[in-house]
């Protein structure tokens, strides 16, 4: 039997990942991709433990190593600087792999270049908009126009197509032409990078505030840190009513100065200045908080949905690229021992992560495990020390862990696995 040879149309952070845990395995693939040139865009993402274990199987980590922040501990804190909830991460919270704090587009790098090394050069084909596909016997044929959506690239025949061509996806489009504009929370984000003195102890990332004013920050390079400084990544986050402009969801809309950062003028947490932080960006993107519903099916004959194509989320919970490296390792796995029944395959794909995944959708809609800090403002008479004791210890610390165990980073499911 001939092994089956597949389509990818995206070649973002998952599209990527997918050739890589292909490759590894033995099967062939072609990535195509929109844009005309991919470039680092994006600021900060996390790479939870498990996620971390599955790119250190796809021989990653020494890449990872050299460019990310090993995240050390996860805090919440309120607005005045009191400390609600620590926890270790990664390393130091005695996984086998570290969690890493790295910038989108350092880690696009990675996974491009690893691309470009093992399959080729030719592996990925950008300016290719995938538009539209047609299945007929055993073989799916993907059609393309440039990035503009003018000019026809052709059509590429395979034996099957994924779709993990992001948020906007084209392929969700055509399954599900009514669904509409993505799920507003009615929170807009403003996303910036600076370059400052190292907070805590310069590994940690943390999140202040509550639902209606937020700010989450954690610094994101290495090269940075060693030379004593810190690369930060930060997210303010304020509820702003629902407005569909607001909603179309680009990457690369900038951000202004003067749209959030009064709001944090009495913030005052002791170890870092917030107002520097905003002040001194080098850059300023505006991204509203939204999602996707949970799909009722992904895999439709030869065809499938993967990573933010399929179950796109808010994220609290640091969790939408980790997801989406779990469901290009999953799909690898089975290619294994199920290549020789596609449409089989594809279904079992779908049976392994779907309701997974849409279960972590609906939870980051309930903030995740950031409910904390809206526990401790409902709860908190002001009575309060340095550190919040308003919410007993041990509620706090079933809030993260159900979250972990949800999203499949407890440490015991992750021992399980490597058992
Ligand atoms: C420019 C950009 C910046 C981002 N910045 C951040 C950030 O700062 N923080 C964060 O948490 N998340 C960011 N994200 C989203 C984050 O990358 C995803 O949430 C997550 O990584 C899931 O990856 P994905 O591969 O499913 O989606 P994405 O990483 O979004 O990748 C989708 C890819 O598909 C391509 N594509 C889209 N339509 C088509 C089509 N019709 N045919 C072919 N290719 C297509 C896109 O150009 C893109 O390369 C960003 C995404 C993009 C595209």
């Amino acid at each position: 039997m001939t092994k089956p040879e597949g389509i990818i149309a995206g070649g973002g952070l998952v599209g990527l990942t997918l050739a890589l845990a292909l490759h590894a395995k033995g099967f062939k693939v072609k990535i195509y991709e929109s844009v005309p040139e991919i470039k680092p865009l994006g600021v900060g993402i996390n790479l939870l433990p498990h996620s971390v274990t599955s790119l250190t199987e796809l021989g990653l980590l020494p890449e990872l190593e050299k460019v990310a922040i090993k995240t050390s501990s996860l805090s919440y804190f309120t607005d005045d600087g009191k400390l609600i909830w620590r926890e270790d991460r990664g390393l130091k919270a005695g996984y086998d792999v570290p969690q890493f704090s790295i910038h989108r587009g350092d880690f696009h790098m990675i996974l491009l270049n690893a691309v470009k090394e093992r399959l080729g050069e030719d592996a990925i084909i950008s300016d290719h908009r995938f538009d539209r596909f047609e299945e007929e016997g055993d073989k799916v044929t993907a059609f393309f126009t440039d990035h503009s959506g003018e000019i026809s690239r052709g059509s590429v025949t395979a034996d099957y197509l994924i779709g993990a061509d992001g948020i906007n996806s084209r392929l969700r489009k055509i399954f599900y032409p009514d669904e509409g504009p993505p799920h507003y929370s009615g929170q807009m984000l403003w996303r910036g990078v600076t370059e400052m003195d190292p907070f805590l102890d310069g590994q940690s990332m943390f999140m202040a505030g509550h639902n209606d004013l937020k700010l989450v920050a954690y610094p994101i390079r290495e090269e940075a840190r060693a030379r004593g400084k810190s690369y930060i990544n930060w997210i303010a986050e304020r509820r702003i009513p629902s407005d569909l402009n607001e909603r179309q969801g680009d990457w690369n809309h900038e951000g202004k100065l003067e749209d959030f950062a009064g709001d944090f003028e009495d913030w005052d947490l002791g170890w870092l200045d917030v107002q520097a932080l905003y002040k001194n960006a080098l850059s300023i993107h505006k991204f509203p908080m939204i999602d996707r519903n949970p799909l009722p099916k992904w895999s439709f004959g030869r065809v499938t949905l993967m990573g933010d194509a399929a179950h796109a989320m808010y994220p609290n919970g640091s969790n939408g690229v980790s997801q989406g490296v779990l469901d290009a390792m999953t799909f690898a796995g089975l290619m294994v021992d199920g290549a020789d029944d596609m449409p089989k395959l594809l279904q079992d794909y779908e049976e392994a992560r779907r309701d997974k995944v849409g279960r972590i959708i609906l939870a980051n809609r309930e903030t995740g495990p950031e409910r904390v800090m809206e526990m401790v403002r409902e709860k908190c008479e002001g009575g309060c020390g340095d550190k919040h004791e308003c919410v007993e210890e041990s509620v706090l610390e079933e809030v993260a862990t159900a979250y972990k165990r949800l999203a499949g980073f407890d440490k015991e499911s992750l021992s399980k696995k490597s058992a």
